[in-house]
C-alpha cells in the first residue's frame, strides 16, 4: 500500500470538532469591528517578495529566516505572505484608497518558517485591522478600546495590554546611538543574535527572548526618555483617553515590536497561560510605510490578533463559546419513508429558517440508525417508518428525557417551533 502523505510540519489541519469554535469566534469578532465602521478587504496570498522586504525591513526575523519565498514558473520571485500589513497597503495603495479615511480588517492565513511549537506555526491565522488616514492619537485610543471590546465580547480574561511609544524616526536613530553605546560597552554579555543585531537593528535586542539577556535590557536606557516632544505629547494623550476609559495598562518601555515599519504607538495584549508563547495580540502605529513602499504618505495604524492563540487561550480559560447544537435529527426505514423523508426535511426547513436537521441517509436498520442519531447530540429524532408514512404522522423523541410522541406531519413545524 502506497504511504500516506502527510501535511507539512507546522500546518495544521482544523478539524470539524474545533472549526464550530473558529466560527464562532470569527463571528463575534467582525461584530465588534463592523460596530465601530470597519469594512473587509481581500488581498492575495502571494505577493512580490520585494513588498516584504521593502516594508518589513531586511534585518528582520521575518525577512533574514521565515519567509515563504519561491520563484514561479516565469521565474518572477514570490513569497506566501508572512502578516497582512504590507498586502493591505499595497491594495489600499494600488486601489486609490488612501486619499480618505479608511478602516479595515482582514482574516486569513499567514506563513511562517519558524520552529514549530505550541502557539508557533508554519501557517497560522490572524485578523488584521488597519486605518489608514488618521494622526491620531484617537484613533491610537479607539483601536486599543476596540481591542478590549473583543475580549469583553468574548469573555476573554487572563489578558494584559502593554504600551509603549517608539517616536518620530528622528528620535529613533537618536536612541539609537545611545543604545548602541551602551550596548557596546557591555559586549562581552550579548548573545549571538544580539552581537549580529548591535550595528543592523540595536533596538530589537531589547525585544530578545533570551533569559540571561534580561538583566542587561531591563538596566539599558529607555527610548520612552528620548521621545521627542510630539510623541510624548501624543502617547500622554493616549495613556490619558485610556485613563478616561478605565482600561488598566502597563508602559513596557522594552515593548519594540519585531517589524521595521513602526513609529510612535506600539501595544501587545499578553498572557501568563499560553508558555512562552503569549503575545496574543500586537501592533502599532507605522505613518512610514505607505511613503517607503512609493506612495503619498498617510498615516496608518493596525493590529494583528494570532487566531490560533486566541482559540487556544479561550480553550485555556474555558471560555470557549457555547456551540449551537443541531435540533433534529430524521431517521427513516422503509421504501416509502426513505423516499418521504427527504420531501419532509425539505418542506421543515422551507417552514422554520435557520432549522439544524440532519436527514439520516444511506439507510440501515433503525438501531444503527438511532445509534447516529444519539451520537450527533440532536434535540429531537424525528422517526419515519411506512405505517407512519401510511398514516402522515410521525415519531419525535426528545432526546434529554427519552419521551416519544406521535404527531401529525401538519403539527410537525409547530411542534418543533414553540
Ligand atoms: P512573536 O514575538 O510571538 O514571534 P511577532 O512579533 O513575530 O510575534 P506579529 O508579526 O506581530 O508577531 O504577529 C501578530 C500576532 O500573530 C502575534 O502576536 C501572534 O499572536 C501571532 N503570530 C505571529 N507569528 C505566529 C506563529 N508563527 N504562529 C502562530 N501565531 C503567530
Ligand atoms: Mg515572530
Amino acid at each position: 500500500m502506497a504511504e500516506i502523505i502527510r501535511s507539512i510540519r507546522g500546518m495544521n489541519d482544523i478539524l470539524p470538532e474545533k472549526t464550530p469554535y473558529w466560527q464562532a469566534v470569527e463571528t463575534a469578532l467582525k461584530e465588534v469591528l463592523t460596530g465601530y465602521g470597519y469594512q473587509e478587504i481581500r488581498f492575495p496570498i502571494v505577493e512580490k517578495t520585494e513588498l516584504f522586504c521593502r516594508s518589513i525591513g531586511e534585518v528582520t526575523d521575518i525577512v533574514e529566516k521565515e519567509m515563504y519565498t519561491f520563484a514561479d514558473r516565469n521565474g518572477d520571485n514570490l513569497t506566501l505572505r508572512p502578516e497582512g500589513t504590507a498586502g493591505c497597503v499595497r491594495a489600499a495603495m494600488q486601489n486609490g484608497m488612501l486619499n480618505q479615511t479608511q478602516r479595515l480588517w482582514y482574516m486569513g492565513p499567514m506563513f511562517r518558517h519558524e520552529r514549530p511549537q505550541k502557539g508557533r506555526y508554519r501557517q497560522f491565522h490572524q485578523l488584521g485591522v488597519e486605518a489608514y488616514g488618521f494622526s491620531g492619537p484617537d484613533i491610537d485610543a479607539e483601536m486599543i478600546l476596540m481591542t478590549a471590546r473583543l475580549w469583553k465580547k468574548l469573555g476573554l480574561k487572563g489578558i494584559s495590554l502593554q504600551i509603549n511609544s517608539l517616536g518620530s524616526i528622528e528620535a529613533r536613530l537618536a536612541y539609537r546611538e545611545v543604545l548602541i553605546s551602551y550596548f557596546e560597552a557591555n559586549k562581552e554579555t550579548l548573545d549571538e543574535d544580539s552581537q549580529r543585531r548591535l550595528h543592523t537593528n540595536p533596538l530589537r535586542i531589547l525585544d530578545s527572548k533570551n533569559p540571561e539577556m534580561q538583566a542587561l535590557n531591563e538596566a539599558a536606557p529607555k527610548l520612552l526618555d528620548h521621545l521627542d516632544e510630539v510623541s510624548k505629547q501624543e502617547f500622554e494623550a493616549l495613556c490619558q483617553n485610556l485613563d478616561d476609559a478605565g482600561l488598566s495598562y502597563e508602559i513596557n518601555p522594552r515593548l519594540v515590536r519585531g517589524l521595521d515599519y513602526y513609529g510612535k504607538t506600539v501595544f501587545e495584549w499578553v498572557t501568563d497561560h499560553l508558555g512562552s508563547q503569549g503575545t496574543v495580540c500586537a501592533g502599532g502605529r507605522y505613518d512610514g510605510l505607505v511613503e517607503q513602499l512609493g506612495g503619498k504618505g498617510a498615516t496608518a495604524i493596525g493590529f494583528a490578533i494570532g487566531l490560533d492563540r486566541l482559540i487556544a487561550l479561550l480553550e485555556a480559560m474555558n471560555s470557549l463559546p457555547k456551540i449551537e447544537k443541531i435540533d433534529a435529527y430524521l431517521v427513516a426505514v422503509g421504501e416509502q419513508a426513505s423516499k418521504q423523508s427527504l420531501q419532509l426535511a425539505e418542506t421543515l426547513r422551507d417552514q422554520i429558517p435557520g432549522l439544524k436537521l440532519i436527514t439520516h441517509c444511506g439507510g440501515g436498520s433503525f438501531k444503527s440508525q438511532f445509534k447516529r442519531a444519539d451520537r450527533s447530540g440532536a434535540r429531537w429524532t424525528l422517526i419515519l417508518g411506512d405505517d407512519e408514512v401510511a398514516k402522515k404522522v410521525i415519531g419525535v423523541k426528545t432526546m434529554e428525557t427519552g419521551e416519544q410522541e406521535t404527531i401529525s406531519w401538519e403539527a410537525l413545524t409547530t411542534y418543533l417551533t414553540q
